[in-house]
């Protein structure tokens, strides 16, 4: 038999796509396939009939390619594939291969035929392969809960056969859906807020308000590392670190506590939307979940909506914490969360902050500050860093 060639075989959720949207979709995703993995191996992407090819160059870590595309956003299932020629001599020699050595109680084949002019059905291909399998191992069919599938899928110039299918992401590839600006703070929520909207093709840009000088440096630190860590989801990022310390001294000259909490958040929405709009952002993403905290009631994210000229999605809006933590592990960012550090919503901040507060108070708390100016400096005070993932080999020089 020849020489075994591998490739990964990517299947997507074909029925959630409209017609028109396909090409686009398929696009992205194809191109979020290579960058996902082009530091493993020079990869090129084939369209079959309802799924993708990965074919790598050379002697590529197989696994580690799967692997990172079990974490391409669009991806349903990856899989390691095998490549024979579409004869039934090949296909049974690679399933003697694949099965080699392993032991499992039940299994089926699951044959497909991509073009209807292969001279056997899937049928005939399933019984046939079936057999042969029954010959050389101990075990039985099982048709509806098989510790094991066997995947043939028959193309007319090659077939691939494969057995284990990891789960991906699923959702739509990172830029097909736009551009979105995320609120990070250093906790739990928010990096699992934003990396929902990735999910959904979102490209995320991150904005986190830190209180430097008047707190160590360590929430900036925890927001590279999640940055970091998430930007293996959508390749790129940017973050602004944002100084609040200065601002947050001025509420604090003029805001009474209680009101404090809902000041800051409505000054965080204006600078953050000032630094999506140059990014091309059309929305603001936060972490909030309904009733959470105190600063998290309903007539509170109201009170901080109003002064939103962009729609402020919060995808863990009907979320319990246990839910939201889980997602944080599965992650990775919940390591990094959990981390302790000092907020900048630590300092200045009240021990009983409102739960109702109306817009009328807030404008009327607001008249006493210089607003057009705190969000001016906010925003030119940013500093912006970039992100990759894989890490870009170092450009020539010249
Ligand atoms: P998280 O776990 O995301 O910090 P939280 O439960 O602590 O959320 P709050 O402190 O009420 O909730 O913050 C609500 C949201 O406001 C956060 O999810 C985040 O989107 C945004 N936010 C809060 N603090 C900051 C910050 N320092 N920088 C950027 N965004 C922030
Ligand atoms: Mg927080």
């Amino acid at each position: 038999m020849s020489r075994l060639r591998p490739a990964v075989l990517v299947h997507y959720h074909e029925l959630a796509l409209k017609r028109g949207n396909r090409p686009l979709f398929l696009r992205h995703l194809g191109r979020n396939l290579v960058r996902a993995t082009s530091d493993l191996g020079t990869a090129r992407v084939r369209q079959l009939s309802g799924r993708l090819l990965l074919d790598l160059d050379g002697a590529v870590p197989i696994e580690a390619v799967r692997d990172r595309v079990t974490r391409v956003c669009g991806v349903s299932s990856a899989a390691v594939a095998y490549r024979v020629a579409s004869t039934v001599e090949q296909m049974k020699a690679i399933i003697a291969r694949l099965i080699e050595g392993r032991s499992f109680g039940s299994f089926r084949i699951s044959a497909r035929r991509a073009f209807k002019t292969y001279p056997m059905t899937s049928v005939e291909l399933n019984r046939e392969l079936g057999a042969f399998v029954l010959e050389r191992a101990t075990t039985r069919v099982d048709l509806h809960h098989p510790e094991l599938t066997i995947h043939v899928e028959v193309l007319p110039a090659e077939t691939f056969v494969y057995i284990d299918r990891l789960p991906g992401p699923g959702g739509l590839p990172v830029g097909a859906s736009g551009t979105v600006a995320a609120l990070l703070s250093g906790g739990i929520d928010s990096p699992v807020a934003a990396w929902r909207m990735m999910k959904r093709g979102c490209r995320v840009g991150f904005v986190h308000f830190h209180s430097v000088p008047y707190l160590p440096p360590t929430s900036q630190a925890k927001a590279r590392a999640l940055v970091e860590r998430l930007s293996q989801w959508q390749y790129a990022s940017r973050l602004a670190l944002v100084p609040f310390g200065e601002i947050q001294r001025e509420v604090v000259l003029s805001v009474p506590p209680p009101a404090r909490v809902v000041i800051y958040r409505r000054l965080m929405v204006r600078i953050a939307e000032a630094l999506a709009r140059r990014w091309g952002a059309q929305a603001l993403v936060t972490g909030e979940s309904l009733g959470q905290v105190a600063s998290q009631t309903l007539s509170n994210i109201a009170c901080i909506d109003e002064v939103a000229r962009m729609p402020v999605f919060r995808p863990l809006i009907g979320m319990d914490k246990l839910e939201i933590t889980d997602e944080a592990r599965r992650l990775g960012t919940f390591e990094i969360s959990i981390e302790p550090d000092a907020d900048c919503c630590t300092l200045f901040v009240p021990r009983h902050p409102a739960t109702r507060m109306s817009v009328e108070e807030a404008h009327a708390v607001e008249a006493r500050l210089d607003v057009e100016r705190l969000v001016a400096g906010g925003v030119d005070g940013a500093a912006v860093e970039t992100f990759e993932f894989p890490a870009r080999a170092p450009a020539d020089a010249g």
